[in-house]
């Protein structure tokens, strides 16, 4: 069998053309402008590629984008400082902390200070309960991405066989939380995992979060699985720099139904739902009826 290649950044283009669309109707019919304000500490040469992407992609489709460039030595009461005037800036709809912080930084305490109605990162702990017991909120956006990957392509999850491999709090855990929303058997795997190849030989839908190189192989991968592969590893490969999944895409390809890649996987979906996110936050905030289809 030959998988099927769930193109991530296709879907991602139509999730940002749809977002697109309705912030032109929030403006045309509302004088609405939604506004999503980052803030990065320090120089982290990974996390300033995403920054700079986030801000493009926010600029594209209408939004405004606040960016806030603080220096790596900033201390904890001046970032919690600008997060309360963003809190309570009416034209910022999503606010984002950039993560990871610098190590003198109380990465809670920092996105707990963030309005939970603005944490379009949905990683505030009043967010993570309100996932956890099944009730609306702002749904992280890796995992949401996923899910949505993974409506379009079987229609409905209901009684499907999930494995989750990773329980990282932005990753794992919360796509486990979705997977069990749209009624799928949930199993969460990790480091301690006995037989994690058994395990996810069991899955119709494998999720791989594990954050090392091609570990998730063919074996592991049940014939016409949807594999999703959220990890992004830079590798070595003859000299250059390569950007691979946390599964090995050749051998899981050749066994699965569908799969994504990486790049262009996982990863365009991740910033598309940081956009839908700040629009249905947008429509929240000013008691307009939420878009279909861009949340949880
Ligand atoms: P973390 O390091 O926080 O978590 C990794 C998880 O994998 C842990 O739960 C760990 O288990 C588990 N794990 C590690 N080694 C093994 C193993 N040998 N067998 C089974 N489980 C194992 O990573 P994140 O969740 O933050 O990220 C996961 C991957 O996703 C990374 O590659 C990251 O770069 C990528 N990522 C991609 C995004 C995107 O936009 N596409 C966004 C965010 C992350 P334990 O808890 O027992 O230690």
């Amino acid at each position: 069998m030959t998988a099927k290649v769930i193109d991530g950044k296709a879907f991602a283009a139509s999730v940002r053309a749809l977002v697109g669309t309705h912030v032109a109707q929030l403006l045309a019919q509302n004088g609405i402008v939604p506004g999503l304000a980052v803030v990065l500490v320090g120089e982290d040469p990974a996390s300033q590629v995403y920054v700079r992407n986030k801000h493009a992609s926010t600029i594209e489709v209408g939004m405004n984008s606040y960016e806030h460039r603080l220096d790596a030595g900033t201390s904890e009461a001046d970032l919690l400082a600008l997060i309360g005037r963003l809190n309570k800036d009416p034209k910022v709809n999503g606010i984002l902390v950039q993560l990871p912080l610098p190590g003198h930084l109380n990465s809670d305490l920092v996105i707990n200070s963030i309005d939970p109605a603005k944490d379009v990162d949905g990683f505030h702990i009043s967010n993570v309960g309100l996932l956890g017991t099944g009730q609306k909120s702002m749904v992280p956006c890796t995992p949401l991405g996923c899910l949505m990957m993974l409506r379009d392509h079987h229609g409905s999850l209901s009684g499907l066989n999930a494995v989750v491999v990773g329980r990282s709090n932005i990753v794992g855990k919360p796509m486990a939380q979705l997977l069990l929303g749209d009624s799928c058997t949930v199993t969460i795997a990790h480091s301690r995992t006995k037989d994690l190849a058994a395990v996810c030989r069991a899955a119709d839908i494998l999720v791989a979060a594990v954050g090392r190189p091609e570990m998730i192989t063919g074996d592991y991968v049940k014939p016409g699985a949807t594999v999703i592969d959220v990890g992004i590893n830079r590798v070595e490969r003859d000299g250059k720099v390569k950007l691979v999944g946390d599964v090995h895409y050749a051998s899981a390809a050749a066994v699965a139904g569908a799969i994504t890649p990486v790049p262009g996987g996982v990863g365009p979906m991740t910033i598309a739902c940081l956009l839908a996110n700040t629009l249905t936050a947008t429509c929240r905030a000013n008691g307009l009826q939420e878009p279909k289809g861009l949340t949880a």
